[in-house]
């Protein structure tokens, strides 16, 4: 099991279009990882997760093919996880596909209203089809893998979701754009032991966990996981979706969390198991 990040910032991107703050400068001069596409994950070479403004941006530094996707997973509808535009290109006339080239898009009843207004008719001609992801309803992604969403706790208007991705007898929780989960969703964790939990950043060192984390949030996350038998000892922490908001520079995010022994995410950063 392969999981890729593609992106690892939240909103703004890193470094934000406007802003003149000390991480944007920092990453304008320093480039490497402090340069941060939105957050989007690909698993192995087929599964995306969420559907963001940089996937271009991905798709030419990581050289990927995205006629080989079959399964697209989106948390919410966030503008920096999905621009449906993206999925309009299938059409004949933008795009020319490859003859197996089907896509299932799994998302919730807003991305569903969204996905049908802007692809309109038979969402066949896009070469793609629809299905409702509902917390506790596993989905079956092929070859010996699946996914289970459970409910993050984001913003209000949409059922925001969090994966839990199973593999060769293997766990990894994408855990971002949550703050501190409801009762359901620990209650849901705590019937696993992940090899991998990433858990959401974007706050730095704000201690809110309001629909997002900060450091102080991720390692008290991490703790309850812990505490509930989620996470062994020995499993995979690792952080994502950041904000130049948080203020700390990728260094600095290694420098706090490195000794508590969390990983700090970044575009390309790939996670085998
Ligand atoms: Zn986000
Ligand atoms: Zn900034
Ligand atoms: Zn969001």
């Amino acid at each position: 099991m392969k999981l890729t990040v593609l992106g690892s910032a939240a909103a703004e991107g890193i470094p934000a279009l406007f802003c003149h703050c000390e991480v944007c400068q920092h990453a304008r001069e320093r480039g490497g990882p402090d340069i941060r596409r939105r957050t989007s994950y690909l698993w192995d070479e087929d599964i995306l997760i969420d559907l963001g403004p940089d996937l271009f941006f991905a798709q030419v530094s990581f050289n990927l093919d995205y006629a080989k996707l079959r399964h697209l997973l989106m948390t919410h509808s966030h503008a920096d996880h999905f621009l449906p535009e993206s999925l309009q290109y299938r059409h004949p006339g933008f795009s020319i596909l490859p003859a197996d080239c089907w896509l299932t898009v799994y998302g919730n009843a807003r991305i569903e209203r969204r996905v049908r207004k802007i692809c309109t008719g038979d969402l066949s001609k896009y070469f793609f089809d629809f299905q409702r992801a509902r917390v506790g309803e596993e989905i079956d992604l092929d070859a010996g893998r699946s996914a289970v969403p459970v409910a993050a706790a984001h913003a209000e208007g949409e059922e925001c979701l969090n994966y839990i991705l199973k593999a060769d007898g293997k766990t990894i929780l994408v855990g971002n754009d949550s703050g501190w989960w409801q009762e359901e969703t620990w209650r849901m964790l705590a019937a696993y032991q992940f090899d991998v939990a990433i858990i959401d950043c974007t706050y730095g060192q704000s201690d809110s966990c309001e629909g997002h984390l900060g450091v102080p949030g991720l390692l008290a996350t991490r703790n309850e996981l812990r505490k509930l038998g989620a996470l062994a000892a020995d499993s995979r922490v690792i952080a994502n979706h950041f904000s130049h908001n948080g203020q700390l520079t990728h260094d600095e995010l290694i420098a706090r969390l490195g000794p508590e022994g969390v990983e700090v995410g970044y575009d390309g950063m790939q996670i085998e198991l």
